[in-house]
C-alpha cells in the first residue's frame, strides 16, 4: 500500500492526529518529496467570525494543523470569481479584470496551475458552488481536472471533500488540490440550527425566503433576529471542520497548506447578508493560515493580501514570480498598504485603501472625496475623522499605479472596437487586445518596474 493510500484508509477524524504525526516520522526516514499543495478556499467567510481570530465558529482541525496565522489579511474585492483571479495569478483585480461579464479573464498572465503544469504537478480543482464554475468564472484555466460536477447551486464541502482526497489518493506524483467550500455563502441553513442560539425562538431560520426582504439594503432587521441569522452563519464555517480534517490528513509537513476565504460577509452598516457592495472589515478581512517548509508556526500581525499567496508559494518551491503579480513574498516585507475594489460595473462602486491603522473609502463613479477612519480607534467604521497624512499619500500613489484600472477595464469591454491607445495601456497590462488591432504600431512599452506598486 502506498503512502497515501495508507493516509487515505487513516482519514477519519479519530485518527487524523495520529496519522500527521506518522506521516511526519516516514518523512524524516525516507527522504524528502516534492512538495504537494493543498489550497482550501472557505468561501464568503469572514476571518473575525472564527474562533481563530476572536470570534464564535471552532475549526480544530485549522487550529491543530500547526500552521502561520495571518491576522490581518485582506481581499482586494469582495466577489467570488475575481477574488479567486486574484489568488491564482497574484495579480490585482485592476490587472486582471472583469471576469464575471465576460465568462473568462482576458488577462494574459499566467495561473499557478499553468505555471504548475511543466514541472510535473497534478492540478485539480474541486468546486462547491455555481460562482466558480468554469463556464462562467474561466477559472479551470491551468487545472488538468476540474471537478465541478454537481446540480444546482451548490454542493457541500463534505461531497467537495470526498471528490478532492480521491483524487489525491490517486496521484503518483507531486499535486496541487485547489478545494472550494461553499457552505458558508448565503443562505445560511447549517445542519444544526441551534448550535450558538438554541434560546431564540423566532422565525428566521436562514433560508432564502425569510432572508430576502433584508438582504442587500433592504429592509432593517430587528437586532435580535439579525444576531440569530448570525449565529447560523457561524455554524456554517464550525461545520466545515471535518471536512477540513478530512483533506488535512492526506499531507504532510513536506507539503504547502493554504487555507483561506475570498472575501467575508456584511451583518452591518445596514448591509446585509452579502459581500460585493461594501468595503467594510467584516467584508474584506479574510482568514490566511500557511503551513510549509520554511514558514514559521505562530501568528504573524503585519498587513497582507491575497496578491501575496502566489508569489509566496512560488517562491517555497522555487519558481520565479512572473511580471503581473503585485503581492510579495509573505517570508520578506509586508505591503504596508492593500486596495480593495467593487465591482466597476456596479453601482455605486467603490475604492478603498487601508494601512495598518486606518482605512480611506471613496467612490469610483462618480469620483468622490475619500472617507477616513482609524480602525484602532473605531473598527466598526462607525465615525469619520479628518484625512490622515500617510494614507492619502498610499492613495495617491495607488491611483496613479492601477486606480484608474477600473475605469479603463470597464471602458475598454463596453467598446466593440478597442481604441488604440486604450488597447495599448491593457497590452501593458498583460491584456490580450482584440486580433484586428495587433498589427497596429505601438509605442514601446516602459520597463515593468517602471510603475510603483500600490503599497
Ligand atoms: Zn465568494
Amino acid at each position: 500500500m502506498s503512502r497515501r493510500r495508507e493516509a487515505a484508509a487513516l482519514s477519519t477524524p479519530r485518527y487524523a492526529r495520529r496519522m500527521f504525526l506518522l506521516l511526519a516520522a516516514c518523512a524524516s526516514v525516507t527522504g524528502s518529496h516534492p512538495p504537494n499543495i493543498l489550497w482550501v478556499s472557505m468561501d464568503t467567510v469572514g476571518a473575525e467570525h472564527m474562533a481563530l481570530y476572536g470570534g464564535r465558529a471552532g475549526l480544530p482541525a485549522l487550529d491543530a494543523l500547526g500552521g502561520r496565522v495571518y491576522e490581518h489579511a485582506y481581499t482586494h474585492y469582495p466577489e467570488t470569481a475575481v477574488s479567486h483571479w486574484t489568488m491564482f495569478t497574484g495579480a490585482w483585480p485592476e490587472l486582471h479584470g472583469n471576469v464575471p461579464r465576460n465568462g473568462t479573464s482576458s488577462y494574459a498572465g499566467p495561473t499557478l496551475g499553468e505555471l504548475l503544469a511543466p514541472r510535473g504537478y497534478a492540478r485539480g480543482a474541486f468546486i462547491g458552488g455555481m460562482t466558480l464554475r468554469n463556464k462562467s468564472s474561466g477559472l479551470g484555466r491551468g487545472f488538468a481536472t476540474y471537478n465541478e460536477a454537481f446540480g444546482g447551486e451548490q454542493r457541500s464541502a463534505h461531497e467537495v471533500s470526498t471528490a478532492a482526497a480521491a483524487w489525491i489518493d490517486e496521484q503518483s506524483g507531486p499535486w496541487f488540490a485547489f478545494v472550494h467550500y461553499f457552505d458558508a455563502h448565503y443562505p445560511y441553513t447549517p445542519r444544526d440550527l441551534r448550535t450558538y442560539d438554541p434560546g431564540y425562538t423566532g422565525r428566521f431560520d436562514g433560508t432564502d425566503g425569510t432572508l430576502r426582504p433584508h438582504r442587500d439594503r433592504g429592509v432593517p432587521m430587528a437586532p435580535r433576529d439579525l444576531q440569530h441569522v448570525e449565529s447560523l452563519y457561524d455554524t456554517e464555517i464550525a461545520e466545515l471542520d471535518e471536512p477540513l480534517r478530512e483533506l488535512f490528513g492526506r499531507v504532510d509537513r513536506q507539503d504547502i497548506v493554504v487555507v483561506t476565504s475570498d472575501h467575508g460577509e456584511s451583518f452591518g452598516h445596514g448591509y446585509l447578508f452579502n459581500h460585493r457592495g461594501s468595503l467594510h472589515e467584516e467584508v474584506l478581512h479574510v482568514p490566511l493560515v500557511v503551513r510549509a517548509p520554511g514558514i514559521e508556526a505562530g501568528r504573524d500581525k503585519r498587513l497582507t493580501g491575497l496578491t501575496d499567496i502566489l508569489p509566496t508559494v512560488l517562491g517555497l518551491l522555487s519558481i520565479p514570480v512572473p511580471e503581473g503579480v503585485g503581492g510579495r513574498d509573505l517570508r520578506g516585507p509586508s505591503q504596508a498598504a492593500l486596495a480593495a475594489i467593487t465591482d466597476p460595473f456596479v453601482t455605486p462602486s467603490l475604492f478603498s485603501i487601508r494601512d495598518e491603522r486606518a482605512r480611506a473609502t471613496w467612490p469610483l463613479d462618480p469620483a468622490g472625496e475619500p472617507t477616513y477612519y482609524d480602525l484602532l480607534a473605531d473598527p466598526g467604521e462607525l465615525a469619520p475623522v479628518a484625512p490622515i497624512a500617510e494614507l492619502s499619500a498610499a492613495r495617491e500613489q495607488y491611483l496613479a499605479a492601477v486606480g484608474g484600472l477600473a475605469h479603463l477595464v470597464r471602458d475598454a469591454s463596453a467598446l466593440k472596437d478597442v481604441r488604440e491607445d486604450v488597447a495599448e495601456q491593457l497590452e501593458l497590462l498583460g491584456y490580450a487586445v482584440p486580433a484586428a488591432k495587433q498589427d497596429s504600431p505601438r509605442h514601446p512599452p516602459p520597463p515593468p518596474g517602471g510603475t510603483p506598486a500600490p503599497r
